[in-house]
């Protein structure tokens, strides 16, 4: 019988990656393809259909409808349209999910998925930080496994292959540091969109690029080892590694480091969790250590990226504090894509919503519900906007200046 696979956000970076790498196994002679998912991309989501033979196709913009269902005319694929349809086709049953939509946007199919089972491939960080114990409980009652894709993730949960969680005594994550890893606060203030997207090692979507360059994507990543690895907080390290050939580290309690290494190619990742629990030849190059001839860490300025501080706030206030960082965070990278605020104010502005929300939001148990989750989404970007709204005036009025 062949593999059931379903890709939501297959049309983005991760997911294209995904699809490139079953099509290289194989593709429609080896795998059923159940759903796909894209937003407005539609001509490069229905190529991807045909190509892989999809059952469905799903726009989550309604609008894309009328486009999707011609461009799929013809063609055994069903078109689909909104966020109702977008859970429901992740609710079709599946062997193996790919969860690569970008955001909190990504929650609810992914939670569908896993109430379903299967093996939950996750790209998708900001369903494990907005809402990690729901996810989780979610996984348990639907039998389904979760396997990280994110490649630092991946990276640890290879180093645990075999150990015992008790021995762990910490995990290293590495930081390429990103476009602004030896820029100084003033360069920083003045970065443009161009500049914080150009990210040095990784080809990735445009939004975590940019998370990169603030070090939120790593602000993240702390939030998601804690939840998927379940250690302590400060069992969580973060070190610079502008190479980006470490992909993590994990240190047992005799001292020993464990690390996975490899060329900074998400097909590494995404090609593990394809295969897991088998590892299958892969098309990446290949390490040359001779060229390579060093490897570098250092810490990370906290003065520069306090996004790494604001992580460990929210790892200390617990409950739903990483749905308003995430939140905020979302919000603000908005307006910075808008042109809106400047690269700074991103960590400003999460910051006061982190102050102003953080303690609510801690007040939730383990138990709380998508719905509390995403009032906390709404909640920490009307507080951005909010911010916003007084900054402007203060700009006016001269109050901020
Ligand atoms: P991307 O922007 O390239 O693609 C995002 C996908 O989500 C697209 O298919 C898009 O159509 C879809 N999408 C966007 N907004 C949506 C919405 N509101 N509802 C439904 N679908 C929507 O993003 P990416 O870089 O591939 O990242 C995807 C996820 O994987 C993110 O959570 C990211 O943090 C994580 N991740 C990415 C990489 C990488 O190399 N790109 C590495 C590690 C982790
Ligand atoms: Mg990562």
């Amino acid at each position: 019988m062949r593999r059931r696979v379903s890709i939501f956000g297959a049309t983005g970076s991760v997911g294209c990656n995904t699809v490139a790498l079953i099509e290289a196994q194989g593709g429609a002679e080896a795998y059923e393809v159940v759903a796909l998912s894209g937003a407005g991309n539609v001509a490069l989501l229905a190529e991807q259909a045909r190509r892989l033979r999809a059952r469905i196709a799903v726009t989550v913009t309604p609008g894309c409808y009328p486009a999707l269902r011609a461009a799929l005319a013809g063609s055994s694929v069903e078109a689909a349209a909104g966020a109702e349809a977008l859970v429901a086709a992740a609710a079709e049953p599946a062997d193996w999910t790919m969860s690569a939509i970008v955001g909190v946007a990504g929650l609810a199919p992914g939670l569908a998925a896993a109430a379903r089972g299967g093996v939950l491939a996750l790209a998708n960080k900001e369903s494990l930080v907005c809402a990690g114990d729901l996810l989780k409980r979610t996984c348990a009652a639907g039998g389904a496994t979760l396997i990280p894709v994110d490649s630092e993730h991946s990276a640890i949960f290879q180093a645990l292959r075999g150990e015992r969680g008790g021995e762990v005594e910490r995990i290293i994550l590495t930081a390429s540091g990103g476009p602004f890893r030896d820029w100084s606060r003033a360069q920083m203030a003045r970065a443009t969109l161009a500049q914080a997207v150009a990210h040095p090692n990784w080809t990735m979507g445009q939004r975590i690029s940019i998370d990169s360059a603030t070090m939120f994507n790593k602000a993240l990543e702390v939030l998601e080892a804690k939840q998927l690895f379940d250690v302590a907080p400060d069992q969580v390290e973060v070190v610079v590694h502008p190479q980006s050939v470490v992909h993590s580290m994990v240190g047992f309690r005799d001292g020993a480091i464990i690390a996975q290494l490899g060329p900074s190619d998400m097909r590494g990742a995404i090609g593990f969790a394809l295969n897991w629990p088998r590892r299958a030849p892969l098309p990446v190059a290949r390490l040359d250590f001779a060229a390579l001839a060093r490897l570098d860490f250092a810490p990370a300025d906290p003065a520069r990226f306090p996004a790494l501080r604001l992580a460990r706030e929210a790892l200390a206030l617990g409950g739903l504090a990483g749905a308003v960082l995430n939140g905020a965070k979302e919000a603000a990278l908005d307006a910075f894509i808008a042109g809106r605020v400047g690269f700074l104010d991103m960590a400003d502005l999460v910051e006061h919503v982190m102050e102003r929300l953080g303690a609510d939001a801690a007040r939730h148990g383990a138990d709380a519900g998508l719905d509390a989750v995403m009032a906390l989404d709404a909640a920490a970007r009307r507080g951005v906007a909010e911010r916003m709204d007084g900054m402007a005036l203060g700009a006016r009025t001269g109050v901020w200046s």
